[in-house]
């Protein structure tokens, strides 16, 4: 599969990235390496332009509040309006937590100060005191017939989903999106956001595989990834459904 590439941007590299959240880049990588498909990761962090048109596949993971406040101006000046315009051109992103915040409508923190964030997707997001949501979790992924996802969840911040915006799934073990409504996640068009840290993807494989399926059918039409020799990763995902199936 050599003719094939996937240009993927990592948004904010430096700024966001908690609890391991650039593996989820590592993974996207490796897992089309080994399948001798190109793949090219530029990051764009403050003060860098980003051009949508550059990039097949783009990556925002997990920050603090203090993190989320400081680049705002950034994302208002060089970013915003070309992630919007790839978002709806159906570009395919993985936002984890704090990363899933900032595209949507605004952030209320616990001491009730709204931040407008990029509003490109309609959730919002509204910190309840300080009690933060923290722990293992497991949810169903739809997209997936119904497969578990398995991850770690940190956040303050309780996310609701707006029209148009569904839910990856069901929380089976954990919070999710806010501890209320069972949900956990966000997709608008292809759009897939998360908390979950961990990171997300490598004991999660077919999760990651749909995003690159997605993103490289976008590029180049129909394509079906050969299955990789992912025991290893198999088995992780196993040890840990098991074992938040049964608290
Ligand atoms: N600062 C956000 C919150 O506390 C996001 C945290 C994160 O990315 N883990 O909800």
């Amino acid at each position: 599969m050599s003719e094939f590439k996937l240009n993927i941007c990592h948004i904010y590299p430096d700024l966001l990235n908690l609890y391991g959240d650039t593996g989820n880049i590592l993974c996207m990588k490796k897992r089309l390496e080994w399948r001798g498909i190109d793949c090219e990761v530029t990051g764009m962090s403050v003060g860098d332009t980003l051009h949508g048109k550059d990039h097949d596949l783009f990556f925002i993971g997990g920050g603090q509040d203090f993190e989320q406040k400081v680049l705002l101006e950034d994302a208002e000046k060089n970013k915003r309006s070309e992630i919007k315009n790839a978002i709806e051109d159906e570009k395919v992103f993985l936002a984890i937590c704090g990363g899933y915040q900032i595209l949507g409508q605004y952030y209320k923190d616990y001491e009730g100060r709204q931040l407008d964030f990029m509003q490109c997707i309609d959730i919002y997001t509204i910190a309840k005191g300080d009690d933060r949501m923290i722990g293992n979790v497991l949810f169903t992924c739809d997209d997936l017939g119904g497969e578990t996802i398995v991850g770690f969840e940190n956040h303050a911040g309780r996310t609701y989903l707006g029209d148009g915006v569904r839910p990856i799934g069901k929380v089976i073990s954990g919070y999710g999106n806010n501890g209320e409504d069972g949900t956990e996640g966000a997709i608008y068009k292809n759009v897939y956001c998360s908390y979950s840290h961990g990171p997300m993807l490598p004991k999660n494989p077919d999760f990651c595989d749909l995003l690159l399926e997605k993103a490289l059918e976008r590029k180049y039409g129909k394509i079906v990834l050969e299955k990789l020799h992912d025991d290893y990763e198999r088995e992780a995902h196993r040890v840990m459904e098991q074992r938040l199936q049964a608290k």
